[in-house]
């Protein structure tokens, strides 16, 4: 049924993404990425067509405030999960893309050595829409990712504003890198990512070794006064030198672990079917407050109605109540 809707050049696209084919990957992507209408539907008939090929990797959400060594740990991390035979994407979410036009992640000297494998693909953030709107077409690529083949999918996102909370609700596991000086943690524990985190990565431990233990220490102490997400698992605190490849493959035997737990225990599956849901209420919200804001009956009403408002002459609690009837009329 799923194929229905295919026209015959998307079917190949399929084809190719399922075969792992990277020319097919990048063309899927930016067709779920375009605003057309018409790209729009072709992606979703697209999408529907991989979803039988999704599911099978490891989705990892990575954070950090800019400089704590982000493209460093993934350009070292996928480097490490290729010498296991392994395939890695690396998507973005960031929110300055979209605002101002540059972006703190698209920097395109950035993991220079892992653009260059056959086994990574690197894909920067898309770079127009709401937060909502580039979240949504990210969690779109991670699904084309994944029915191309990629054991591990990474979604990085920079430590500010509400990206963190996006990320890790499309991902199996948080993982916040901090940097090791004191005030880092207490930064993450004031915008609630520590309670975000599944694991906490320690970077740049190099600089200052006994730094580095006592921020460790700290982060600890501060996570173990938060509630775990989950009975089975505590986040630890590792410690990683980037740069030097060091602590890296301490960090992936955690992750293969959290899975481990996790699906032994029934809440990874449980994780992705809440994810779905609450992605498809995103959606259903956002698509019911596009069609009222494009509605014609309430667009002529709303410029006198929203006057009224602000005048005092009508109560926001009528105004709504009359608004959102407008929107009967046509159905
Ligand atoms: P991002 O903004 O979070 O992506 O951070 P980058 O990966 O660009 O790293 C910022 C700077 O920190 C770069 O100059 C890196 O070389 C450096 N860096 C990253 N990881 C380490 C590390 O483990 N040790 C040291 N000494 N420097 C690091």
């Amino acid at each position: 049924m799923a194929e229905l809707g295919l026209m015959p050049q998307d079917r190949d696209l399929v084809e190719g993404v399922v075969a792992g084919r990277r020319r097919a990957l990048a063309k899927t992507i930016t067709l779920v990425e375009s605003a057309r209408a018409d790209h729009q539907e072709r992606a979703a008939a697209v999408l529907d067509a991989l979803l039988p090929h999704t599911g099978r990797s490891l989705r990892i959400g990575l954070t950090g405030v800019p400089g704590a060594g982000k493209s460093t740990f993934i350009e070292a991390f996928g480097l490490h999960l290729i010498d296991q035979g392994l395939k890695v994407a690396v998507l973005a979410v960031d929110p300055s893309s979209s605002r101002s036009g540059g972006s703190i992640l698209g920097d395109k000297t950035r993991m220079e050595q892992l653009c260059q494998r056959e086994q990574a693909f690197i894909r920067p953030s898309p770079s127009s829409g709401t937060l909502g709107g580039v979240a949504e077409k990210t969690r779109e690529a991670l699904l084309v990712c994944e029915a191309a083949g990629f054991d591990v999918v990474i979604v990085e996102t920079v430590g500010v504003g509400q990206s963190e909370t996006v990320v890790a609700g499309m991902t199996d596991v948080f993982v916040l890198l901090q940097l090791p000086n004191s005030g880092d943690d207490l930064q993450a524990i004031k915008k609630g990512i520590m309670e975000l985190a599944d694991v906490v990565i320690c970077n740049k431990a190099d600089l200052d070794t006994t730094a580095a233990e006592r921020a460790a220490m700290q982060m600890r102490s501060a996570l173990g006064l938060l509630h775990p997400a989950s009975a089975h698992w505590q986040p630890p605190v590792l410690q990683t030198s980037a740069l030097h490849g060091q602590g890296i493959d301490a960090v992936w035997q955690t992750l293969l672990k959290y899975r481990e737990a996790l699906t032994a225990s029934g809440e990874l599956a449980e994780k992705r079917r809440r994810q779905s849901l609450d992605w498809m209420w995103q959606l259903i919200d956002s698509g019911l407050r596009h069609r009222f804001r494009d509605h014609p009956a309430v667009k002529t009403a709303l410029p006198n109605t929203t006057q009224a408002v602000a005048d005092g002459g009508m109560t926001p609690t009528v105004a709504a109540h009359r608004l959102l009837n407008l929107m009967n009329r046509y159905f």
